[in-house]
């Protein structure tokens, strides 16, 4: 049967030159970068050619980069080590509604602990309104954590505003970049942010890697407590072959962004206007504009996510109705309705990621079963109204 995997933003292929580059380091090259012999120095090395690569997709210096066990621990690490570091200065944390858990859940665990958590709105594109920031900040706000992309529905906020914003009161700047990094440019001086999160596994490097960019003289505490790697902020003995696939990755994606988006823009299209024109009942989610290449997320009226994937998945298609944690479960996703989604219609989203292997008979097989699988569901379904 034909396999199409379009769940891109869930998790991607390492690409063949990513374990290329990892495989030495399994078993040739395996030593303990923290020791001084050759074998421990080529470890080293390979970690910071890597911290190289890394700061080069992001415009950081090396120094401002620490690897991490992935997306979820930079985030918490910033977001939790910075409120308990600074936490003399004040006590108020900011984020918004349509974060990924990893960020929310570090607010609401600091809320736990005390803290004062603000989350803000956003407009039913997604967005965060910077007037909506300005007003939320106050003298005792340490800190402001935005997504760049949002990984349901691809909306891209309009960072370097909020970043100006928060930073203009005096609050330093996280935001959450797994969705953005290797997508689309992300230049952290140019974005003025002060914290950013990133992962491998989204953009073809190995799952379990990621990393902070701390801008320098940004005051944080270390999350982890343990040996003196990554200058302390990050002890335990590095993953090697995870950080040297995470700088193969952000190597590649830094050389064949523009390439690879082109193709992506273009298929995202062609998918989008055939949903949109072959299936009634159906709307785009998320901001028609300022997306993520490649990302089509839809909500179709009068049936189930969960079980549109069923469907696709008996026909080789891979996608994602909400978000992955939150599948599984049938609370609806609370991006969407914090986009002002309905309950009902929230339940009958579909996300479909496309990604650089991606090709165009992938798309145009979509396009060919989809109306069937839903007007099926909807056949089957009793909210469905006779009109359909
Ligand atoms: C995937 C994802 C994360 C988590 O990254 P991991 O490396 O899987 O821990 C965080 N934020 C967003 C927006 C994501 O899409």
């Amino acid at each position: 049967m034909k396999q199409v995997y379009m769940d891109h933003s869930a998790t991607t292929p390492a690409d063949p030159q990513v374990y290329q580059a990892i495989k030495p380091y399994f078993m040739a090259s395996y030593g303990n970068p923290s020791t001084i012999y050759s074998l421990g120095r080529e470890a080293k090395e390979a970690v910071e050619k890597a911290r190289e690569q890394v700061a080069s997709l992001i415009n950081a210096q090396p120094g401002e980069v620490y690897f991490t066990g992935g997306g979820t621990e930079a985030a918490n690490q910033a977001i939790i080590s910075y409120m308990l570091r600074n936490r003399n200065r004040g006590n108020h944390v900011i984020t918004s509604a349509v974060e990924h858990h990893a960020v929310l859940d570090a607010c609401r665990f600091l809320e736990k602990q005390g803290f004062e958590l603000t989350v803000l709105p956003v407009s039913p594109e997604g967005l965060v309104d910077p007037d909506d920031l300005r007003s939320a900040l106050k003298a005792n706000t340490l800190l402001v954590s935005i997504m760049h992309a949002n990984n349901e529905v691809g909306t891209i906020q309009p960072l370097k505003e909020l970043a100006a914003v928060s930073r203009s009161a005096g609050a330093v700047f996280h935001t959450d970049a797994v969705q953005s990094v290797g997508k689309i440019p992300v230049n952290v001086e140019d974005l003025g942010v002060d914290m950013l999160s990133a992962s491998s596994h989204k953009i073809y490097g190995p799952k379990g890697a990621g990393c902070l960019y701390i801008r320098k003289g940004t005051r944080i505490k270390n999350y982890l407590h343990g040996g003196a790697q990554e200058r302390k902020k990050r002890p335990g003995t590095e993953n090697v072959p995870g950080v040297v696939g995470f700088g193969k990755a952000a190597e590649l994606a830094r050389q064949n962004l523009l390439e690879r988006n082109e193709t992506l823009v273009y298929l995202a299209e062609r998918l989008k206007d055939g949903i949109l024109n072959n299936i009634p009942c159906t709307r785009l989610t998320g901001h028609p504009v300022h997306r993520i290449p490649g990302h089509v997320s839809v909500c179709f009226e009068f049936v189930e996510g969960e079980s549109i994937l069923l469907m696709l998945d008996n026909l080789g298609i891979m996608a994602s109705s909400g978000s992955a944690c939150t599948s599984g479960s049938l609370n609806p996703s609370h991006v969407l309705l914090a986009m002002g989604l309905s309950h009902e219609i929230a339940h009958g989203s579909l996300r479909l990621t496309l990604g650089k292997n991606n090709t165009e008979e992938d798309v145009d097989y979509v396009i060919e079963v989809l109306p069937g699988v839903i007007h099926n569901l909807r056949e089957m379904s009793p909210l469905t109204p006779h009109m359909l």
